[in-house]
């Protein structure tokens, strides 16, 4: 792991393993799609419409599941989105669930030692 698949490191530190001998020309982690994916700066959820009922009243809301970054959390968000759309129907609920994603927001420092 710590190359994506376009053979860029993304980290913790430097790296610590050789790296491979094809390196794509995409930009790596901070440019490229599927390199930022799967240096996991992404993360997934499902959104999907669903019923509440605080107040008394049922109503339909948007509700989002997160399941996490990177490439497993865009697969779980799949799978539960096929899952959520075959349930939604049975409850009178549009099925509309889709995958969701936004980019993990990077630590800045803002106080110096
Ligand atoms: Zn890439």
């Amino acid at each position: 792991m710590p190359y994506t698949s376009h053979g860029h490191w993304y980290g913790p530190g430097e790296p610590t393993m050789p790296a491979p001998n094809a390196r794509a020309r995409c930009g790596g982690p901070r440019l490229c799609a599927v390199c930022k994916r799967e240096a996991g700066q992404i993360e997934y959820a499902c959104r999907f419409t669903s019923w509440t009922n605080t107040d008394g009243k049922d109503r339909q809301v948007t509700k989002y599941d997160q399941t996490g970054a990177g490439e497993a959390g865009l697969l779980s968000a799949r799978t539960l989105a096929k899952q959520t759309r075959a349930w939604q129907p049975h409850h009178d609920l549009p099925a509309d669930a889709v995958v969701v994603s936004r980019p993990v927001p990077e630590w800045t420092v803002v106080e110096e030692n």
